[in-house]
């Protein structure tokens, strides 16, 4: 047989078959991050995000020369919030001057007290009359989105449609840094108002990027939920609120119907996440939720037994983001590779990854990926051997 592309392996493994080789996708969120660094030095961080060429270059870097099968030039988390601030006039936003990618940590370069400001005591948007000025994002025009679809652009055209190129669709609880999260869960439950005035931006929003991924070239999309499994099933499908802030049913069915594309699911916490499964399962139903990109939890037992429930959905992960990929060795990230290939691989349904690569995690751990499914990713798995 001859070799597959990456974006045969991918679509094969994500319709339940078993493609050449398990594929490994990466370099999501902060993974870029990493990337970057390696090519162009720590000190044009400032940069990051805002310039199409080089972030297009670190994603074609990553698929050419790390061996990933699939790649999204996504900064960091903030993204919708903050192009959603710059387009109703109220910016500047402290998020674009980070120093260095440090996620929420002090190292921004922002005037303000971070303390005070917009995530806690003055946030943006306090009241109904500051909700009523916000208006939804343009991808093209605002904040660090018109550099995000230009390099996933350059990307795909540059890699030939061979690799896979992820989007992101956005997401909801993004905007609770507008309120400052405290304030968003007190709106939720006492001023329904003016969350929805709030909510309906961001919809709306989220709906204008995906369009705009979709017509760069990203064939998969994702999004973060993070509600289901940070307060159980139980109490989550009980609250309507909730459940249409994580995951409103009308965005996700427009984005099916208009474009035929099903948008995966990042849980994105370091923990237990196995008790959202009931909740996930629902929307793989009615959702057409494609994918999950499971954080690290419970090793590759748990992701086996979710890979089972959440059929037919693809699961990717779960490599451990700080014993395995910051602070283990190029053999432990083997080991750990090993380990979930010979328990997930099995049947498709199954891409390798971390779902957060953290900053600092060496080079040679990545390519300890690449390595790995070549040695033992090969379809059919000898699973006896491994
Ligand atoms: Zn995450």
């Amino acid at each position: 047989m001859t070799k597959m592309t990456s974006t045969q392996r991918i679509t094969m493994a994500a319709e339940g078959e078993e493609p050449d080789r398990v594929p490994i996708s990466g370099l999501g969120i902060i993974g870029m991050a990493l990337v970057w660094e390696e090519l162009f030095g720590p000190d044009s961080w400032m940069d990051y995000g805002r310039d199409a060429k080089k972030l297009a270059e670190a994603m074609v870097y990553s698929c050419k020369e790390l061996g990933f099968d699939a790649i999204a030039g996504l900064p960091d988390s903030n993204v919708v919030w903050e192009a959603i601030a710059e387009a109703s006039g109220l910016g500047p936003y402290p998020a674009t001057h980070w120093q260095r990618w440090v996620g929420q940590g002090p190292h921004r370069l922002y005037e303000g007290d971070p303390l005070k400001d917009i995530l806690f005591g003055n946030p943006l948007v306090k009241t109904m009359k500051d909700a009523l000025k916000l208006v939804p994002a343009d991808p093209y025009k605002h904040g660090r989105f018109p550099a995000i679809i230009e390099a996933t652009e350059l990307a795909n055209k540059e890699l030939e449609g061979k690799w896979g190129v992820g989007g992101f669709s956005g997401a909801i609880w993004d905007v609770g840094c507008l309120m400052g999260w405290t304030q968003m869960f007190m709106a939720m439950r006492d001023d329904l108002e003016l969350w929805k005035a709030v909510e309906e931006v961001a919809i709306e929003t989220c709906y204008q990027i995906t369009k705009a991924m979709v017509k760069a070239g990203a064939r998969s999309l994702g999004t973060v939920s993070l509600l289901p499994q940070w307060v159980g099933p139980e109490m989550f499908l009980k609250n309507p609120v909730w459940v249409h802030a994580d995951h409103p049913p009308e965005l996700f069915e427009r984005i099916y119907k208009e474009f035929h594309i099903g948008v995966g699911i990042h849980p994105c916490t370091v923990g237990p996440w196995e008790h959202a499964i009931p909740v996930w399962k629902k929307w793989v139903e009615e959702d057409h939720v494609p994918s999950f990109m499971l954080c690290e939890y419970g090793g590759a037992d748990a992701m086996a037994r979710a890979k089972k429930e959440l059929s037919p959905a693809t699961v990717v992960g779960n490599l451990h983001p700080l014993d395995v990929m910051m602070y283990g060795s190029p053999a432990d990230v083997e080991a750990a590779c090993k380990e979930l290939i010979k328990k997930c691989g099995p049947g498709g349904r199954f891409i390798l990854q971390c779902s957060d690569f953290p900053p600092r995690t060496p080079i040679e751990n990545l390519k300890a990926m690449r390595s790995a499914v070549e040695k033992y990713g090969y379809y059919p798995i000898e699973v006896e051997k491994l």
